[in-house]
């Protein structure tokens, strides 16, 4: 009887001595199915592979007739070949020809052939073809035959991935690995970008296929496999992650994934047949992988990806590569691919590299997401199969503005989006010239065009935006990317930066916006709520845990040492929050002068119009503060009653429509008429158009993300906006509100050539 271990091992040693050699890639691949023939004592061994046109190609054969070869073809999901490539799955018969998918080409001669066993070349759980063997006796293949020629399959997978078989390929046809693909996501930050992948969670390329010594290799493993655990276990034991969540959970699952028996098993067992620790890993993962492709349960593909993360830590764990080695690789113009991401691992990666960031996940209010966006880069969240789809140094393009991402894109793809790119230039180009000018309208009217910031990131774009200082200072953001909530020297060593950073511009601080859609995971007490947005959030819930606003308002009245100190409160309702939280500020800047600490020069307080309720009480609303700021995010959410975040209703109602101008143009005639300071800082004032239309209902300072203030400046340093704000009055004080306004005035713009 033949020793079932010996034949696989044999094999991949011939393999290995195969792969050595100097050969052309066709010579090889025949003396490849040549040797799997013979050690598998097989009449055929048949490479099939994988072409862009969903093609699977005769590329070498053993028994067949040579003839076929590069001429056989097969369809995906046509015949068995093409049902293992479709199936990912291997296919294992006495007797093929009865079963349902058998598709006879009469060019290869295979009709005396009765038994079939085949697999699929996998990599990355992604089919790129398939591996054969064939008897013309009815045999039932051992299931260490089909490890072997899974095995098998892993070599050949890498030199279709490295490229060795391109050479092969007719003039005009394409392997599957190399063809373009598009993914149609979601749009998390617009922004166009063009540069090559760089997995995240970089898939290792192990090289190194085979062992030299199979207990050495089982030793590796089972030593990488203990630190796994442990460093799993310290993970787990840590305080910011010891209570209940999402965290925990990935984590729980990690733990369980890292002892699991079957897995091990598999590891070892692939092991034993000759691969080295690291190639055991790509195998077995890439098997799962494959096969799971196919599952729809979503917890269960859930828990495949933690799977997969799991098996990369163990692969770096192996092959001891971490983070600094991966940075130092990067190219210059780096799009990261990532199934989902810390906040702070993106700020890792070297700004000036990036291009983009395409995630499998991600949200609007995704951490990462929200980092991805203060650093300026273009974001697209909700492409399935990014990763699997694409490898490291691949050509990809990102349109964040229609969250699309083109992989390894054709040549007039490529063209046409670095026209978009360079027009952008161009354009960028202008606005940067228009900084050192005057932000005053044509009829001669001065406008403060503010930013909106948040971290730390964002500060280099106070100079390079030419704001006129920071409109709103988000600083729940700070707490939003960390684990545990900052302690208060880095509150405060966060501000003072901000405020060195502004060089005596104005700088308006918002007390923490949290709650809502800006979930802290860390912090404790945040009932299930069944309308968050409504919930227990910003002022109401800092007003119910006032350490919280303590921490913060010592922290920035410490940073203003010396200079004027605008705080700012949001999600007011009622004039009774403004007057307990000054309660609460005037106790703190009492605690501080008592112990002569340097106190801010002045401190003006301020609160969001966000909440409707606040338009019944303007007037008092104004004497209560020195100065508002409209939140017109949430104001329209709750005055329309349309939630903020639901893309499916995101186009169905206008701001710029009559009610809605009308309301905001009741809030800056209220300001004018108590003397007091309005500022607009939703996204409203970030887009030219609706830009235009605030400064036509009366705002004279609005703020945005620093992108649009070029845009804006363009616009508003064409505009006569006592001319724009007749014609709105005329339009607004009409008994019709059945208009529509922003065709009106697009048209507008269009015939006083304003540009937008
Ligand atoms: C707003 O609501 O308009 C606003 C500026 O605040 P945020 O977007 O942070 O809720
Ligand atoms: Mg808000």
């Amino acid at each position: 009887m033949r020793d079932t271990a010996a034949g696989p091992r044999t094999l991949l040693r011939r393999l290995r001595e195969l792969m050595a050699e100097a050969l052309e890639p066709q010579e090889r691949l025949d003396r490849i199915v040549r040797e799997i023939a013979q050690n598998m004592v097989a009449e055929v061994c048949s490479l099939y592979v994988l072409r862009a046109d969903s093609v699977l190609e005769l590329y070498a054969t053993e028994g067949l007739n040579p003839g076929a070869v590069h001429l056989a073809q097969l369809r995906l999901g046509q015949g068995l070949v093409g049902t293992i490539a479709a199936s990912a799955r291997p296919l294992n018969l006495s007797d093929a020809q009865k079963h349902p998918a058998f598709a006879y080409l009469p060019e290869t001669g295979e009709e005396i052939y009765h038994s079939f066993l085949g697999v699929p070349v996998l990599r990355a759980g992604r089919t790129l073809g398939v591996l054969v063997v064939q008897n013309k006796t009815m045999r039932q293949y051992r299931e260490d035959e089909l490890e072997a020629l899974e095995t098998t399959a892993m070599v050949i997978a890498e030199m279709v991935a490295t490229g060795d078989l391109v050479r092969l390929t007719r003039p005009g046809l394409e392997l599957d690995l190399s063809r373009p693909v598009s993914l149609t996501g979601m749009s998390l930050n617009e922004g166009v970008g063009l540069g090559h992948v760089v997995l995240h969670e970089p898939r290792i390329v192990v090289t190194n296929l085979f062992n030299e010594d199979s207990e050495e290799e089982l030793a590796r493993m089972e030593e990488a496999l203990g630190s796994l655990r442990l460093s799993i276990d310290d993970m787990l034991s840590r305080r910011e992650v010891a209570f209940e969540g999402e965290h925990r959970e990935v984590l729980e699952a990690y733990r369980m994934f890292a002892n699991d028996r079957g897995w091990v098993r598999r590891l070892e067992e692939a092991i034993r047949n000759g691969l080295t620790a690291e190639a055991a890993v790509e195998k077995v993962q890439s098997d799962m992988r494959a096969r799971m492709l196919h599952m729809t349960d979503p917890y269960l593909r859930e828990r495949m990806s933690d799977f997969d993360d799991l098996a990369n830590r163990l692969l770096r764990q192996l092959m001891g590569r971490g983070p600094e080695a991966i940075a130092a690789s990067l190219p210059r113009d780096a799009i990261i691919v990532a199934r989902s991401m810390g906040a702070a691992e993106l700020l890792d990666y070297p700004r000036d590299r990036l291009r983009g960031l395409v995630l499998e996940e991600g949200a609007v209010t995704s951490h990462v997401v929200i980092v991805g966006r203060a650093m300026g880069i273009p974001v697209t969240g909700q492409m399935k199969g990014a990763v699997s789809m694409s490898e490291n140094g691949d050509a990809i393009i990102i349109d964040g503005d229609e969250g699309i991402v083109h992989l390894r894109p054709q040549a007039d793809v490529e063209a046409a989006y670095a026209e978009k790119v360079r027009f952008r230039a161009r354009r960028q180009k202008l606005y940067r010239e228009l900084r050192g000018l005057p932000s005053a309208t044509k009829d001669g009217v001065a406008i403060d065009l503010m930013m909106n910031a948040g971290l730390a990131v964002d500060l280099p774009q106070l100079a390079e935006s030419g704001a006129a200082g920071i409109g709103l200072f988000r600083t729940e953001l700070q707490f939003m990317v960390v684990s545990a909530f900052p302690r208060a020297e880095a509150q405060e060593r966060l501000y003072r930066d901000v405020l060195d950073a502004a060089k005596g511009k104005p700088v308006t601080f918002r007390t923490i916006d949290i709650g809502g859609d800006k979930v802290l995971p860390y912090f404790k007490g945040v009932a299930q709520e069944e309308n968050p947005a409504l919930g227990w959030r910003a002022i109401r819930l800092t007003l119910d845990r006032p350490g919280l606003l303590r921490t913060q308002m010592r922290a920035l009245l410490k940073a203003a040492g010396g200079r004027e100190l605008r705080v700012m409160l949001p999600m007011v309702s009622e004039i009774a929050e403004i007057r307990q939280a000054r309660e609460i500020i005037d106790r703190e800047v009492r605690h501080l002068s008592r112990f002569a600490h340097h106190l801010p020069t002045s401190l003006k307080l301020g609160a969001m119009i966000e909440v409707p309720s606040l338009l019944w009480q303007l007037e008092e609303l104004m004497q209560a503060v020195d100065f508002v700021s409209v939140g017109s995010n949430d104001l329209f959410q709750f005055v329309m009653a349309t939630d903020r975040g639901n893309t499916q209703l995101a186009d169905r109602f206008d701001p710029i429509s009559v009610p809605f101008m009308r309301l905001l143009r009741q809030i800056a005639d209220m300001g004018r008429e108590t003397n007091t300071s309005v500022t607009l800082c939703g996204e409203l004032a970030g887009r030219p158009l609706s830009a235009m239309a605030l400064l036509g209902v009366g705002y004279r300072s609005i703020s945005m993300s620093p992108a649009a203030i070029g845009p804006v400046k363009a616009m508003l340093r064409e505009l006569d906006v006592g001319k724009l704000t007749a014609f709105l009055d005329e339009t607004l004080n009409a008994p019709t509100c059945e208009k529509n306004l922003r065709a009106m005035l697009q048209q507008y713009a269009e015939e006083n050539e304003i540009p937008l």
